[in-house]
């Protein structure tokens, strides 16, 4: 028997990553670069096969990650790749940046002054630009003064900048407002990159697509899309529909540890929340919210069972969690049984269990845990 079959374990398809890969780089322009957003051990997929696969499979030499280490980690997986680190690093780290051969991103001047005095090597660098995130960036007014800003910038010794960048709040919106404030946000970056270029200054990069800006605001003068989300099949917002062929990547599975038949009025875990009402089957499953498989899903979230729905009754426990299986009398202990995935007709998705509590598929993807084998099929 595989190891990971005896308790909880994910399966991550390769083959629908590279679909969705083709799928984005259809949706891009020629000058559009796929820059893929890996962070977070590849939004929970297990960056080591995702960034081989990307890069050895499908061809894709940028990557996106927020911070030094899993820069590093991706530069082990991608040796020629060009990675941008889209958050903090201690200047103090700049001389491991500049070994490495990462991009960082800059967000002030100040912070550009620490990194180049903390290494005697070039630094090679993104600025971003705080258009409307509210995040991280050059904040200014107008374009031209965030072009002065950047051009003062570029007067920093052992600082590259290569690129300018921002970041989309609302793209994952079709509310008419929303649009607009995207609108202001991408003119406000391009009015900058232009600015620069009046004055002499051609950066090789500026990017501000996401995944859902991608989707549904393709842009040709972004030089990169920083596909994250749509890359592993999941919607940036459950209430708008991704491009056809957009398949989610990774299914969780676990199997039956035990089937039982209950009476009327027993009452199943912790706090004694459910009680039967019925003669009822009741199924134990190995999987709890230690493998991030979420407590508020207690008395919420389906199982899919041979094919059929199975609704999780009382509390999600830490290792393990109960379900109904009055309808599917075949159900036994040693069955596999899918929290996230298709069997037969059904599918439950992380967007779909993200909605049951408030919460998206990106904070359920990353959110499964190291516990949780990552099985990697084609
Ligand atoms: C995480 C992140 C992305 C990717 O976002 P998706 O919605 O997953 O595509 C892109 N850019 C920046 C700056 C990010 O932090």
């Amino acid at each position: 028997m595989k190891p990971y079959l005896k308790r909880a374990w994910a399966e991550v398809s390769l083959s629908q990553l590279r679909k969705n890969v083709e799928i984005i780089k259809s949706l891009n322009s020629g000058n559009t670069k796929v820059m893929a957003v890996v962070k977070a051990d590849a939004y929970g997929h297990g960056d080591a096969h995702i960034v081989r696969c990307l890069a050895q499979d499908c061809g894709i030499n940028y990557f996106a990650v927020s911070n030094l280490d899993e820069a590093i980690a991706v530069r082990n997986f991608a040796p020629a790749a060009e990675i941008l680190i889209l958050g903090y690093t201690p200047p103090e780290y700049a001389n491991e940046i500049s070994m490495y051969n990462i991009i960082q991103g800059v967000v002030s001047t100040e912070y550009a002054e620490a990194l180049a005095k903390n290494t005697p090597a070039s630094i090679r660098c993104h600025i971003k630009i705080d258009t409307g995130m509210g995040r991280i960036g050059l904040k200014h007014d107008t374009p031209a003064q965030c072009a002065d800003e950047i051009a003062e910038m570029m007067k920093i010794k052992k600082l590259s900048v290569e690129g300018i960048y921002t970041h989309f709040a609302v793209a994952d919106s079709d509310a008419p407002d929303n649009i607009a404030y995207t609108d202001k946000q991408e003119k406000f970056i391009l009015d900058t990159y232009d600015e620069l270029a009046s004055r002499g200054i051609n950066l090789r990069h500026c990017h501000f697509m996401n995944s859902a800006a991608t989707c549904y605001r393709n842009n040709s003068r972004s030089t990169l899309s920083r596909a994250g989300i749509i890359l592993y099949g999941l919607h940036p917002d459950i209430s708008l529909d991704i491009p056809e062929g957009l398949e989610p990547v990774m299914e969780l599975k676990a199997v039956i540890s035990h089937v039982k038949t209950v009476n009327k009025g027993d009452c199943i875990s912790y706090g004694r929340t459910f009680t039967a009402d019925r003669e009822m089957r009741i199924a134990t499953v190995t999987i709890g919210y230690a493998d991030g498989y979420s407590r508020l899903l207690s008395g919420k979230g389906d199982i899919l069972v041979h094919g059929k729905r199975c609704r999780i009754v009382g509390r999600v426990c830490m290792d393990q969690l109960m379900m109904d299986v009055s309808d599917v009398p075949e159900a036994k202990s040693g069955d596999i049984v899918t929290m996230i995935g298709r069997d037969g007709d059904d599918i439950i998705t992380a967007d779909e269990l993200a909605s049951l509590y408030g919460t998206i598929g990106y904070e359920i993807v990353c959110g499964i845990s190291k516990r949780v084998p990552r099985i990697y099929i084609d």
